[in-house]
C-alpha cells in the first residue's frame, strides 16, 4: 500500500474506534443535541483562579483538562466595564446586558426578561439550582427573581413562589421563614407539594423524581470549604439524577461554586484553594453524569475575575501562592469550558449574553424565544 495512506488509514481506525461508548473521555458518543443542560458558574473564576486551581491539583489531575471545547466570554456589564455578579448572571440567564444589581431586569425601565430556566420550566423542563451561598444571592436569584436591586432578598424569596422550581439545594432558609414581614414562604412551599428539608443529608429527600424540594444547607449563607462545607460535588449528582427522573423532556440545571468569590474579596489563598478543589471535584461530578448520560451539555464558566488575582514568580511548585491586585471585580475575559452534544458551539470569543444564545441553539430553538 502506498506510505501515505497509512497515517490516513490509522486516523480512520483511530476516529472509528473513538465512537464505541467508553469510560474514557474522548470516546463518549453524544446524542445529537442535548436533552439536558447543567451550566456550571464559578463566581469571580476566570483564567488565573482556574490556572491556580490547576496548579493546586496538579498536573493532567484537574477537571479543566478534560474539557476538550475552550471558549472566552467579554463579562461587561450593560454600563460598566467591570460588571457584578447579578448582571454577569443576569446575561447567562436573560443573554441580555444590563446595570449592575440588576437581578432579572433590563434597562431601562427595568422590565422584568424571562428567564432560560423559568422558559424551559414552562415548557415541562425539569429546573433546578444548587450552590453554596443563599437562594436570595445574586447569581441563583438572576434566574428566578425580577428586582431592580439585589438587596431586595426579601422580594428575591417571594420570586421563588413564581416559578416550579423542581429542587433547590443552598443555604437562605432564614429569607422564607424568618422575615420582617412574618410572612412565612415556606409554609406556602409545602401547601404547593414542595418537601422542605435542613441540613447537608439527602437521605430524606424525594430523590425518587415523585415531589419538588428545597434543601436548606444553611439559614443564611452556608460555611466556607476551607472549614466545614462539603456538600456541592454529592449535591449536584443527586439533583442531576433527580432530575433525570422529574421530567423525560429534559433538565435545566445551575450549580454555582458561589464563595469562589468572596474568598477572592478576602485576599484569601487558603480560602480561594478549599473553593477551587470543591468545584473542581463538582465539575468532575458534573461531567460523570453527562458521560454516561450522552444527552446532557455541560457549560462551565464564570462571572467575572475577582481579586486582580496573579501568579506570581519566584515560588517553587511546593509554595504556590497566588497573589492580588485588590480585593474588587476586574474586566478581565473569563473562559468557558464546554462538554456534551454540541459543546463546540462554545468555541471563540463572544459576549456573556452569547451563552444563553447558544445554550437554546444546542437545545435546537435558535438564538432563544422571541422577546
Ligand atoms: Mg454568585
Ligand atoms: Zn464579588
Amino acid at each position: 500500500m502506498p506510505r501515505i495512506l497509512l497515517p490516513a488509514l490509522l486516523l480512520f481506525f483511530a476516529c472509528h474506534s473513538a465512537r464505541k461508548p467508553s469510560a474514557d473521555a474522548s470516546a463518549v458518543v453524544f446524542a445529537e443535541r442535548p436533552k439536558n443542560i447543567i451550566l456550571m458558574i464559578g463566581d469571580g473564576m476566570a483564567t488565573p483562579q482556574i490556572s491556580a486551581g490547576l496548579y493546586w491539583k496538579g498536573a493532567g489531575k484537574s477537571v479543566w483538562e478534560q474539557f476538550s471545547v475552550v471558549g472566552f466570554h467579554k463579562s461587561h456589564s450593560s454600563d460598566e466595564k467591570v460588571t457584578d455578579s447579578a448582571a454577569g448572571a443576569t446575561a447567562f440567564s436573560c443573554g441580555q446586558k444590563t446595570f449592575n444589581g440588576a437581578i432579572g431586569v433590563l434597562p431601562p425601565d427595568n422590565r422584568p426578561c424571562r428567564t432560560i430556566l423559568e422558559e424551559l420550566d414552562a415548557r415541562g423542563w425539569a429546573t433546578g439550582m444548587v450552590v453554596t451561598c443563599s437562594a436570595t444571592h445574586a447569581t441563583p436569584a438572576s434566574f428566578i427573581a425580577h428586582q431592580d436591586i439585589r438587596a431586595y432578598t426579601e422580594s428575591i424569596a417571594e420570586d421563588y413562589l413564581n416559578t416550579e422550581l423542581d429542587c433547590f439545594i443552598g443555604g437562605g432558609s432564614g429569607y422564607f421563614d424568618d422575615r420582617p414581614d412574618k410572612k412565612n414562604l415556606l409554609d406556602t412551599l409545602k401547601k404547593r407539594g414542595y418537601v422542605i428539608r435542613r441540613g447537608t443529608g439527602f437521605s430524606r429527600l424525594p430523590l425518587d423524581g415523585e415531589a419538588p424540594f428545597m434543601l436548606f444547607t444553611a439559614e443564611r449563607e452556608p460555611p466556607t470549604a476551607s472549614a466545614t462545607r462539603r456538600y456541592l460535588p454529592e449535591a449536584t449528582r443527586k439533583a442531576c439524577q433527580y432530575l433525570q427522573k422529574r421530567s423525560p423532556k429534559g433538565f435545566f440545571l445551575m450549580v454555582e461554586g458561589s464563595q469562589i468569590d468572596w474568598a477572592l474579596h478576602a485576599n484569601d489563598r487558603n480560602w480561594l484553594k478549599a473553593e477551587m478543589i470543591d468545584f473542581d471535584a463538582t465539575v468532575t461530578a458534573a461531567l460523570d453524569f453527562a458521560r454516561t448520560d450522552g444527552n446532557t451539555l455541560v457549560i462551565v464558566t464564570g462571572d467575572h475575575e475577582c481579586g486582580g488575582t496573579s501568579l506570581n514568580p519566584g515560588e517553587s511548585k511546593q509554595t504556590f501562592r497566588p497573589g492580588f491586585a485588590s480585593r474588587m471585580h476586574s474586566a478581565a475575559m473569563v473562559p468557558v469550558f464546554a462538554f456534551g452534544p454540541r459543546a463546540e458551539l462554545f468555541s471563540g470569543i463572544y459576549d456573556n449574553t452569547a451563552i444563553y444564545n447558544k445554550m437554546w441553539t444546542a437545545l435546537g430553538n435558535g438564538s432563544g424565544p422571541a422577546k
